[in-house]
């Protein structure tokens, strides 16, 4: 799978940058390239009204440029919703390294991406994501004060993954509630696509309330780890979008509802951490209402983690961090009825509120 299902082809229709499919007028678009490390990064800056653009950076061995520069522009926007819906000072960025994080990834090549985060001043502010460890934050942050993500030794948060886990499971605690009429997941049969960081976390929240959970990752040993510690199921079927299931959680990378998947779903409701659920987020949004599966928009339920981060930019600590995260379960509830009464998508709903919150802001600011 790689982050977006949109074709190379398509993208090299158009013009490199401004005429991109996923240019959503963003700010600022940086290419960053060093010969001796290897370097080869781009980081989006999306929108910096409510604050500077903060959010992760994610390595990953892309199959062209083109797809890394639709993830990066994609990831940011997605930031910026995200940071405005939690009520954060926060605008939307991200990066991406193209590159392998296992045998690519050099404490040198780094510390030369910090630098280059350093020379935007702090407009842009780094975390982790994908591919990516508390460790690298901590090189990053030997050349720059503009990383959070950092590890609690060295002052900073740790690793924000449990908190966006317990997120998505306050989330998914709301939708089964507008759904089923209760949150209680005993014995609901849940899907986790994608037992990394955070999968791992949400398969322990669950299990422990008695969910019926099935896993499915590409790595045989996380499969097997995740198995072992929670007693959840290993999928071993080729096509986890028809299965019969009550909750999908896709928490591995981003536009798995999209043309090929959206007409086998069977599940009813959508709630996990990746970013960029829907591939076309009108079009796969109104497809899921139609259908009456509930989707609990990404941005919303995944935002645990700038949360986490943000306390190291706003000094507050871990009793806030979780009074925030769990506020994620009356929101997806208030956006799910918001979507209803408004006869919109649950993602518009939530871009809606997001995009007047930056809106005001804005007027405000011009005051
Ligand atoms: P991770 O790299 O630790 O885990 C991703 C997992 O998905 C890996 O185990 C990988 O093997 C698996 N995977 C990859 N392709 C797959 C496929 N086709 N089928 C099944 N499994 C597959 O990443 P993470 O930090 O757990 O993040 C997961 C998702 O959540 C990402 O989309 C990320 O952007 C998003 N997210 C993460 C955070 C965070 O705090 N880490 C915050 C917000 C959003």
């Amino acid at each position: 799978m790689t982050s977006d299902v949109i074709k190379t082809k398509e993208l090299t229709k158009v013009d490199p940058v401004f005429g991109q499919l996923s240019f959503d007028d963003h700010e600022q678009v940086v290419f960053c390239n060093d010969k001796d490390t290897g370097l080869k990064a781009i980081i989006g800056i999306h929108n910096t009204v409510l604050g500077p653009a903060l959010g992760g950076t994610r390595m990953w061995q892309y199959a062209t440029e083109w797809d890394a520069l639709n993830d990066v522009l994609r990831l940011s926007r997605g930031m910026t919703f995200k940071s405005a819906i939690t009520g954060l000072n926060l605008g939307g960025g991200k990066a991406v390294i193209i590159g392998d994080a296992k045998t690519q990834k050099t404490p040198e090549l780094m510390k030369r991406f910090g630098e280059f985060v350093h020379s935007l001043s702090g407009k842009y502010i780094t975390a982790e994501d994908v591919g990516m460890e508390t460790s690298d934050m901590d090189l990053v942050r030997e050349v720059t004060p503009y990383v959070t993500g950092i590890s609690e030794s060295k002052g900073g948060a740790g690793n924000p993954s449990p908190i966006t886990a317990y997120g998505v499971y306050m989330g998914m605690k709301a939708a089964a509630k507008y759904k089923f009429g209760s949150d209680n997941l005993e014995g609901k049969k849940v899907y986790v696509q994608g037992i990394g960081h955070v999968g791992e976390s949400l398969v322990e929240h669950l299990t422990k309330e008695g969910a019926n959970v099935v896993i499915a990752d590409i790595n045989e040993e996380r499969l097997q780890h995740v198995s072992n510690s929670y007693g959840a199921t290993i999928y071993r079927g080729d096509d986890l979008y028809a299965e019969q299931m009550d909750i999908y959680a896709p928490c591995a990378l981003g536009a798995t509802i999209n043309d090929d998947t959206i007409n086998k779903i069977k599940a009813e409701v959508i709630a996990g951490a990746a970013n960029n659920q829907l591939a076309v987020e009108q079009k796969h949004g109104a497809i899921l209402q139609d259908k009456g599966i509930v989707y609990a928009p990404d941005f919303l339920i995944n935002a645990g983690g700038i949360i986490n981060v943000y306390a190291e930019l706003e000094g507050y600590g871990k009793d806030e961090i979780i009074r925030k995260t769990e506020n994620i379960y009356n929101t997806t509830l208030e956006i799910l009825e918001n979507a209803e009464t408004n006869g919109v998508t649950t993602n518009m709903a939530a871009l809606n509120i997001a995009k007047g919150r930056i809106e005001d802001r804005k007027s405000q600011n011009s005051k």
